[in-house]
C-alpha cells in the first residue's frame, strides 16, 4: 500500500506519531519560494525589499525561517511584532501594519525601534509623532493609500476600493493633509506610500493600475507639497494554486509587471525611482502546508450525497465558511487507488456551513482514513479559533524530508488556562 507522500514524508506515519488533526508545513517548499523572491527580484533590481506577510503564517519556527532567509516581516498587531521580537528579527526590517493599530501596540513598536510604521489614518499619525518624541525617536512610516480599485476576488479579501476600511483616500482632501501633516512632525520620517489592493490576486492588471494611480500622486505631491517619494510598498496578494485549473503564477509574473510599470510611470513623470517593496504572504506559504484529519462517521443519504466527517473542520480552517474557499482533498491511505465516489468533507462544529469540501472525488472512504486537505498552509493555523471548546491541532514543520514538532497540540487545561 501507498501513502500520499508529502516533501519526502509519508503522511500516514506522520498521523501515527502525532494524531490528528495535524497541521504539516514544509520547510523545503517556503525556501524555495524564499530563493525565488531573492533571484528574481531582490537580485533583479536594485533597491527593492520583500517582506513576508506573517499573518498568513506566523510561529517563532517560521519567524526564525524567514530570517534566515533574509526576508523582512510585517507584522499588523502587538502578537505579531511580539513573536518576531522573540526571535531577534532585525527590527529595522519589520513593517507594523493596522488600520486601528492601538497605543500600547504603537508604543511597542516604537520602543523596538520597527523599521517602517505603515500609517493608516491622521489619527494614528498624531499619536505616533507623540511616541515618537517621548522616546526621543525619528519614526519611519509610509502611509497606507486606498488607490480606489476594486481587484478581481473575494469581497472579504478586497482592500484596495474607495470603500474600503483601509487606508487614506486619495482625495486631495485627505492625502495632502496628511503628507503635509506629516512633513510638519519633528519626529516623523515619511518615507512614501503603501498600498495592498486584496489578496490571492491571479492577474496582475489590479497592480498595474494602482502603480500609475500612486505615481500620479507621487508626481502631483511633489509639484504641491515638495514631497519626494523614496519608498514604495506594493503589497503582497500575488495568488496560489487551492484547487481546479488555476495554477500558481512565478513571482516574476507579477513583480517584473510592477517594476516594469514603476519605472515606465517614473519616467515618464520625471520622477526618481523609489525604492520598491513587496509584500508576499500566501504565495510563501500557502501550498507549503497541509491538514490532516482522521475520518470517523459516514452519512450517506440516498440520491443526495455523502457527508464524510473529519475530526477538525472550521476551527482549524475557517475559510470555507468565510470565503467560500474551495480546497482540494486526497485519501492518504488510498493515494493510487481509483476514485470512484464523489463525498462531501464536513467539520465536526455544531454549524451546518461547517463543511471543507464539496463534492470531492475519492476512492471508496471508510472509517479510519486518513484525509489530507491542500494548500491550508496560509490563513488556517493563524485563523484557527477554539470554537466548540476543540483544541488547536499541532504543527510539524518537514525538512529534507525529516519531521519536527513546531506547535504542540493545545489540550483541554490549555483552553482553560485563563479562566477564573
Ligand atoms: C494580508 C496582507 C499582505 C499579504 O497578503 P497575501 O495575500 O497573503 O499575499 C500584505 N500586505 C498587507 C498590508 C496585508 O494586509
Amino acid at each position: 500500500m501507498i501513502n500520499f507522500n508529502f516533501y519526502g514524508c509519508d503522511t500516514v506515519e506522520l498521523t501515527k506519531k502525532y494524531g490528528t488533526p495535524l497541521y504539516v508545513v514544509s520547510e523545503d517548499y517556503i525556501k524555495e519560494r524564499c530563493k525565488e523572491i531573492r533571484q528574481d527580484f531582490l537580485e533583479r533590481y536594485d533597491n527593492t525589499m520583500a517582506v513576508y506577510a506573517s499573518k498568513a503564517f506566523l510561529t517563532k519556527e517560521m519567524a526564525r525561517i524567514i530570517k534566515r532567509e533574509g526576508l523582512g516581516i510585517d507584522v499588523v498587531s502587538g502578537g505579531e511584532l511580539y513573536t518576531a521580537i522573540q526571535v531577534d528579527f532585525p527590527m529595522e526590517k519589520v513593517f507594523f501594519h493596522g488600520n486601528n493599530k492601538t497605543i500600547d501596540e504603537i508604543e511597542m513598536a516604537v520602543k523596538h525601534g520597527v523599521g517602517r510604521i505603515v500609517v493608516d489614518n491622521l489619527y494614528e499619525l498624531s499619536i505616533v509623532e507623540e511616541i515618537a518624541k517621548k522616546y526621543d525617536k525619528i519614526v519611519k512610516i509610509l502611509f497606507r493609500i486606498s488607490p480606489g480599485i476594486d481587484s478581481h476576488t473575494h469581497k472579504y479579501i478586497q482592500t484596495g476600493q474607495v470603500d474600503s476600511k483601509f487606508g487614506i483616500p486619495l482625495s486631495n482632501k485627505y492625502i495632502y493633509k496628511a503628507i503635509d501633516e506629516a512633513m510638519g512632525c519633528e519626529n516623523i520620517d515619511l518615507r512614501g506610500f503603501h498600498f495592498h489592493i486584496g489578496s490571492q490576486l491571479m492577474e496582475n492588471e489590479s497592480y498595474i493600475k494602482a502603480v500609475k494611480i500612486t505615481a500620479n500622486l507621487m508626481k502631483e505631491v511633489r509639484e504641491e507639497l515638495g514631497f519626494i517619494t523614496k519608498e514604495l510598498n506594493t503589497g503582497g496578494g500575488y495568488g496560489i494554486h487551492y484547487s481546479g485549473d488555476i495554477k500558481r503564477k512565478p513571482l516574476s509574473y507579477f513583480t517584473d509587471t510592477v517594476m516594469d510599470e514603476v519605472k515606465r510611470n517614473c519616467k515618464e513623470l520625471g520622477l526618481q525611482r523609489p525604492m520598491v517593496i513587496i509584500e508576499p504572504g500566501r504565495w510563501i506559504v500557502g501550498e507549503a502546508g497541509i491538514t490532516l484529519y482522521t475520518i470517523g462517521s459516514i452519512k450517506e443519504i440516498p440520491g443526495v450525497r455523502t457527508y464524510v466527517g473529519v475530526d477538525g473542520g472550521m476551527p482549524d480552517n475557517p475559510r470555507p465558511a468565510l470565503y467560500e474557499a474551495k480546497y482540494e482533498g486526497v485519501i492518504a491511505n488510498k493515494i493510487n487507488e481509483k476514485k470512484t465516489e464523489t463525498v462531501t468533507i464536513a467539520g465536526k462544529c455544531c454549524e451546518s456551513g461547517d463543511i471543507l469540501i464539496w463534492d470531492l472525488e475519492t476512492p471508496k472512504v471508510e472509517t479510519g482514513d486518513i484525509l489530507a486537505v491542500l494548500a491550508t498552509g496560509a490563513y488556517n493555523y493563524s485563523m484557527a479559533s477554539n470554537y466548540n471548546r476543540i483544541p488547536k491541532p499541532a504543527v510539524v514543520m518537514i525538512s529534507e524530508g525529516k519531521d519536527r514538532l513546531i506547535v504542540k497540540r493545545e489540550t483541554y487545561d490549555d483552553i482553560m488556562k485563563n479562566e477564573i
